[in-house]
């Protein structure tokens, strides 16, 4: 019987994770469940699973909580603490780290510090920290599972152990990661200005949290895969080909020196990277619907046209300068995806404040946690003063 935490569980992660421990109560315990400030989402959880502890990061929720689920054996903890707590303790096996952004990274590194194995949806923490989070996963001997349905894909059709191991090293060629493309692919480049949040996170194929549907729909969600999976598989971006593939079928592929090409398909349903690396290195069932492959009849590839998506180049260049850039572009990121949400600014300015942003402040070095996250802070204090004053 495995124990599992699973940080961000009222989530679109979390949700499709439960689903999985759902069907397997012989296999999975939930130690803890931990959420924002949705009390009324968490509440329905405890009577459904009865975890262990609970945390809720806000205090206010975590008070309503502990109210109205008095009568169960969860106990309602609350604060940024307790999220490293659940995250870290010895009775924990499994961390699923779902929290979406940079709210992420602490309780994400509490679970690497812990040892634990780890499943990592949580793609910023990663992108902002990337050689420190690298190290400390080395250092302290936890197993990095990747649940990102590209880099589980990869992960797939690699050599077993490639985690933190140079890809390249293993006759691999080249790595292909696959995006759709998002909701507006296909619609005429200047009504772009004109699109909505509600447009945005409509997403053809995936079924998202907020966030990450608009970052598909910019394609900054495949610039941060990018630099993900720089990170996973020691590989720099000029070893990664982006491939547009409009119906979300092939995950992603490797392509090796012999000619080899392997990919990982089935349908677009996140159960089956969570299930994946869940159980690995066993196959459980996951619930998602078997690949039809007659059905789909077609699979498209295309080049990702970059004055589509400037995101692309945005956060090419962030990896190039290296250092705390990635910090700085997923916190300008954050704010302008919050801002469009907010409809304080449109979608076509998602991309120039993050240029704004990573045009003023300079690089500076990614090597301790205290300066990562001084530059996350300062960018998104400028990102936010730069929509105060409006975007140009
Ligand atoms: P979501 O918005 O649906 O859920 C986010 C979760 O994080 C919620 O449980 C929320 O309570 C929690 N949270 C938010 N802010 C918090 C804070 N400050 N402190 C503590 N908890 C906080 O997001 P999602 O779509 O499930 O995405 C989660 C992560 O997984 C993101 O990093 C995303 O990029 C990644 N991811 C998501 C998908 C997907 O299909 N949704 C696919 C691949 C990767
Ligand atoms: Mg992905």
């Amino acid at each position: 019987m495995k124990q599992v935490t699973i940080l961000g569980a009222t989530g679109s992660v979390g949700q499709s994770t439960l689903d999985i421990v759902a069907r397997h109560r012989d296999r999975f315990a939930l130690y803890a469940l931990t959420a924002n400030d949705n009390d009324q989402k968490m509440r329905q959880l405890c009577r459904q699973f009865e975890p262990r502890y609970v945390v809720m990061a806000d205090a206010d929720s975590a008070q309503r909580l502990s109210e109205v689920i008095a009568d169960l054996s969860t106990e309602v903890l609350s604060g940024e603490s307790c999220l490293a707590q659940v995250a870290a303790d010895d009775g924990v096996d499994i961390v699923v780290a779902a929290i979406v952004g940079a709210a992420g990274l602490l309780p994400t590194l509490a679970a690497i510090r812990g040892g634990k194995r780890v499943l990592l949806a949580n793609k910023e923490s990663l992108v902002m920290a990337g050689a420190l989070f690298m190290d400390e996963v080395r250092q302290h001997q936890a197993k990095l599972l990747p649940v990102d349905s590209e880099h589980n894909a990869i992960f797939q059709c690699l050599p077993p152990g490639s985690i933190g191991q140079a890809a390249l090293e293993s006759g691999v060629h080249r790595i292909i990661l696959t995006g759709s493309g998002g909701p507006f692919r296909d619609i005429d480049i200047a009504q772009l200005e004109n699109v909505t949040p509600e447009q945005a996170c409509a997403h053809p194929n995936w079924d998202m949290g907020p966030k990450i549907s608009v970052d598909s729909a910019t394609m900054m969600n495949k610039g941060l895969e990018m630099i993900e999976a720089c990170w996973l598989f020691a590989v720099d971006q000029s070893d990664i080909d982006i491939v547009l593939h409009r119906q979300s079928i092939v995950h992603s592929m490797v392509s090796y020196l012999d000619g080899s090409v392997i990919a990982q398909l089935g349908n677009p349903d996140m159960r089956t990277p969570i299930a994946n690396a869940l159980a690995w290195p066993e196959r459980i069932e996951s619930g998602a619907e078997p690949l039809d492959l007659l059905q789909v009849s077609q699979l498209d590839f295309t080049l990702a046209d970059e004055s589509r998506y400037p995101c692309l180049g945005l956060a090419r260049e962030a990896w190039h300068r290296g250092g705390n850039s990635m910090a700085i572009l997923n916190a300008a990121n954050e704010v302008a995806v919050e801002q469009f949400l907010q409809r304080n600014i449109n979608f076509i300015e998602i991309p120039r404040l993050i240029t704004q942003v990573m045009e003023q402040i300079s690089t500076g070095p990614a090597d301790r946690l205290d300066s990562i996250l001084q530059a996350d802070a300062s960018a998104r204090e400028l990102a936010l003063s730069l929509v105060v004053s409006g975007v140009n």
